[in-house]
């Protein structure tokens, strides 16, 4: 028994993440991380053991055959170079899968409700594009984006749910967050609290040509339910000071 294991890596032997199916508890690095013993799905097994964070956060998916599928998809593209239905859903993999992106962490790297896209489509872009046009259609306008349409959970947050059959539609910022609004109980129609494309939070109060806006961060519920509150104080306070000095 190698020293080290604790109950999180011993539950996590046996499991599959993405393509790796964790075979065995790999010791310690030198810095103390833990490593696990992993398979890939396609038959690879890499001889020395890897960060089991990263197995389990997704960072790490599979040997390397994933990304280079996916190359290859992205790459095929049946002549349709170009299309704007087949450029949003590219757009939509990215979110879910490139790390370089700079809202990734708000989608495909949130570590606790990490985003992705249906398996189906995960490497074949062109197929998301059939299904979208013909269902939704193809896409509508420049400034339009496939939306996820979400649902509300238990505890009545809005929760976008993965790029999948069913949870999708063209839309807008300005749509896409009048739905999330719409589905987030306790924070509809508060003006001023939007979600950019880029996943941020921001508040913004107008009040006689004065204006107060803040980034409050990537979009969580928390980030959210700060973002309405201070905007609703701010409000306040703001409108109380024109009606004392106006
Ligand atoms: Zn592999």
């Amino acid at each position: 028994m190698l020293p080290g294991i604790t109950p999180a890596i011993s539950d996590m032997i046996g499991c599959v993440f993405n393509r790796w199916t964790v075979t065995g508890y790999g010791g310690r690095d030198s810095r103390g991380k833990p490593l696990v013993f992993v398979r890939c799905s396609c038959g690879n097994s890499p001889e020395k053991p890897i960060d089991a964070s990263n197995v389990k956060g997704g960072r790490s998916k599979s040997c390397g055959c994933l990304h280079r599928e996916l190359v290859v998809v992205r790459n095929t593209t049946h002549g349709l170079t170009g299309d704007p239905t087949l450029q949003r859903c590219r757009n939509a993999w990215r979110r879910c899968y490139d790390e370089k992106l700079e809202y990734y962490p708000h989608y495909g790297g949130n570590p606790t409700d990490p985003v992705r896209l249906a398996p189906e489509w995960e490497n074949d872009l062109v197929a998301m594009r059939e299904y979208l046009v013909s269902t939704i259609g193809k896409c509508p306008g420049v400034d339009h984006f496939i939306d996820r349409i979400g649902y509300t959970d238990s505890e009545g947050k809005w929760r976008g749910g993965n790029y999948e059959p069913g949870n999708l539609r063209w839309a807008t910022e300005s749509q896409s967050v009048q739905n999330r609004g719409m589905l987030s109980t306790n924070t509809s129609g508060v003006k001023g609290v939007r979600i950019g494309r880029d996943g941020y939070v921001y508040g913004k109060v107008t009040s006689r040509g004065r204006e107060w806006h803040k980034n409050f961060g990537l979009y969580t519920a928390e980030t959210w339910d700060r973002a309405v509150e201070e905007v609703r104080s701010r409000r306040e306070k703001m409108h109380a000071e024109y009606a004392n000095h106006g």
